[in-house]
């Protein structure tokens, strides 16, 4: 500290010594003599100037009636306000400063609806600037102007770019099959937003005779769709452009359509391949190549490169369509004796190595391939419907 004593630049009363943490940190150089020094006004003088609170007259906002989206800057954001009221505050908020000296500033607000488009905001603050407390009340009126954003337009105006066809082969799509396409769609979308991405929505949602259309807003989200729906269920997809316009700068504008194609057999169905003596296969998973066990060994089972995710083959039926019968008696390593659930008659049939020798009822599939055992929906070494658990993988 020197020992030499400030004045007032205005008034030039001598300013007393400030200890450096009033002074925040400021050189106190404090010579009026020199221009363009740094001086402090007097108390006296410094609150002759002191403004506390900066508000605009007015506020106007341009609020989405549909979404509440708020027009700031140039482009609509979302506030996450619940009502006018809110986003008055917020905007109130977001419009008004406050003097950069002022401490411990608190400020409320009391807003009075004036009309259904009109907030006058009557705000209160306090602070402490100089160790003075301070304090300011100003009332501003917010205009609410209702409008429609680009996004809630777009969605009225029923606007797509692209659309996911969701679609089996020699088949209709299973409603878990659509009801999951539905979710994968708004959870991509929910996603995007969730990013502060405003241009993501889904359009529409239609089911047809033979699966689902979805109308989405961009190709980017009729992309991540399709993928994902393959990534679950396997299948393929293919996508086709269709020039729709030309934009306001020539360009040429294009719907994406994408085909996803989910596979003939889904898991947990029971199927008999063509030019193949063994028996039935449980179908475990679609995705790439076929795969599934044996139903008279529990032997795993794969369909080839080129056989893919549809190999020649019929439905004999579903794991759902299994009934618990009786095990009479385990004849050897190959075969158990088991109830013939239709005529109650004592029949042998192939032991799978599924099979535990244990059990006293077993579920069995009577079809056109005749009797066989399939593994118990509630045991642990068990085919899960979904394809999830592979009980051979965990021994690769
Ligand atoms: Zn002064
Ligand atoms: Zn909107």
């Amino acid at each position: 500290m020197s020992d030499s004593r400030a004045f007032c630049p205005r008034c030039g009363d001598p300013v007393p010594e400030r200890s450096a943490s009033d002074a925040d940190g400021e050189t106190d150089a404090a010579d009026p003599l020199r221009p363009g020094a740094e001086v402090e006004l007097c108390d006296a003088c410094y609150f002759d100037d002191f403004d506390f609170v900066d508000v605009p007259d007015r506020i106007d906002v341009r609020v989405c009636a549909t979404c509440g989206a708020v027009y700031r800057g140039n482009r609509w954001v979302d506030v996450g306000a619940q009502d006018y009221t809110d986003v008055a505050i917020e905007e109130v908020s977001e419009a008004l400063s406050v003097h950069v000296d002022v401490d411990d500033v608190a400020w409320q607000v009391e807003p009075e609806q004036i009309d259904p488009n009109t907030i006058r905001m009557h705000c209160y603050f306090t602070g402490v600037v100089r160790g003075t407390p301070v304090d300011e009340q100003v009332t501003v009126p917010v205009r609410i102007a209702r409008q429609t954003c680009t996004r809630c337009g777009r969605i009225a105006g029923d606007y797509y770019a692209s659309i996911v066809q969701i679609r089996a082969e020699d088949r209709t799509p299973t409603s878990e099959e659509i009801e999951r396409a539905k979710e994968i769609a708004n959870q991509i979308v929910a996603d995007m937003e969730a990013t502060g991405d405003r241009n993501a929505f889904v359009t529409e949602t239609s089911e047809t005779d033979d699966g689902l259309n979805i109308k989405v807003s961009t190709n980017k989200i009729g992309k991540k769709i399709s993928n994902k729906m393959v990534e679950e269920f396997g299948g393929t997809v293919n996508d086709a452009e269709t020039l729709v316009t030309e934009d306001s700068d020539g360009n040429e504008v294009y719907r994406v359509t994408f085909a996803v194609r989910l596979p003939p057999y889904r898991p947990g169905e029971v199927i008999e391949l063509a030019d193949d003596d063994g028996g039935p296969v449980i179908v475990r998973s679609a995705r790439g190549n076929l795969k599934g066990i044996r139903a008279a060994t529990g032997d795993r089972y794969e369909a080839s490169y080129e056989e893919g995710n549809s190999p020649d083959a019929r439905r004999l039926g579903d794991l759902e369509d299994a009934v618990e019968t009786t095990v009479v008696t385990v004849e050897d390593e190959n075969a158990v004796q088991v109830l013939d659930p239709e005529t109650y008659q004592a029949k042998t049939v192939a032991r799978p190595n599924y099979f535990d020798p244990d059990t006293e009822t077993v579920p069995v599939l009577k079809s056109r391939a005749g009797l066989h055992i399939l593994p118990d929906p509630d045991g642990d070494s068990e085919i899960e419907r979904d394809g999830a658990y592979d009980p051979y993988e965990s021994n690769a």
